[in-house]
């Protein structure tokens, strides 16, 4: 199986993603994760996506194509992946062809979540996340065991910059402008089923299993 995610920030993608890589026993490539990572550890592309990611914008595809290339060359994908936040431009998507066509394989399904603005805007900004394992928590749905404390892994949960009201408002333009290509496209290639973002999370698994087969 080789799956695209797609739907707007907060929607559960990221959710969706892991339950389908436990189902299948397939890899996530969370490109926002690995930009993160990037940014944490101060590396050269780090710093630069930094300043983008900060206000909300996309990374300049050059950034991004390069990393999502590297861990597609990766020894385990045989089975198949899931990209989360890839593409999310055009040229993303093009890269995306490449990488596949060089590899001999097509994808197999493009997952669209669809969740209305004003539910996205209420969940990123109860949204808690964890700096260093990634965790993400919600002060209403999902709160940490501990106020403020990551349940995995014991660090100190935060609101992420972008999860803030007037940058997600913008994280939210910039995904009405770029995805909605994205998703015709796909969508011309018979890939695209939707699910509903409101879908109880215990609900997910079984959801998710009917719909991928
Ligand atoms: P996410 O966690 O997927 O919402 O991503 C957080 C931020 O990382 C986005 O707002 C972008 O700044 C950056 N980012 C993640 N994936 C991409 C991508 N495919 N292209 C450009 N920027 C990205």
């Amino acid at each position: 199986m080789r799956i695209v995610m797609m739907g707007p920030p907060g929607s559960g993608k990221g959710t969706r993603a892991h339950i389908i890589s436990e189902l299948y026993g397939i890899p996530v490539i969370t490109t926002g994760d690995m930009l993160r990572g990037a940014v944490r550890e101060k590396t050269e592309y780090g710093l630069e996506a930094k300043v983008y990611m900060d206000r909300g914008d996309l990374v300049p595809d050059s950034i991004v194509n390069g990393i999502v290339k590297d861990r597609m060359g990766k020894p385990d994908l045989a089975k198949g992946f899931i990209l989360d936040g890839f593409p999310r431009s055009v040229n993303q998507a093009d890269a995306l062809d490449e990488i596949l066509k060089k590899k001999d394989v097509e994808l197999t399904h493009v997952l669209s979540v669809v969740l209305s603005d004003k539910e996205i805007i209420e969940r990123l900004s109860k949204r808690r996340s964890c700096p260093d394992c990634n965790e993400i928590y919600h002060l209403v749905s999902k709160p940490p065991k501990k106020e403020g404390i990551c349940d995995k892994c014991g660090a100190k949960l935060i609101l992420r910059k972008d999860d803030k009201k007037t940058v997600i408002r913008y994280r939210l333009l910039v995904y009405k402008e770029t995805t909605h290509q994205l998703l015709e496209r796909y969508e011309k290639m018979g890939l695209v089923v939707d699910t509903d973002g409101e879908i109880p999370f215990d609900e997910l698994h079984d959801h998710l299993k009917k719909l991928l087969g």
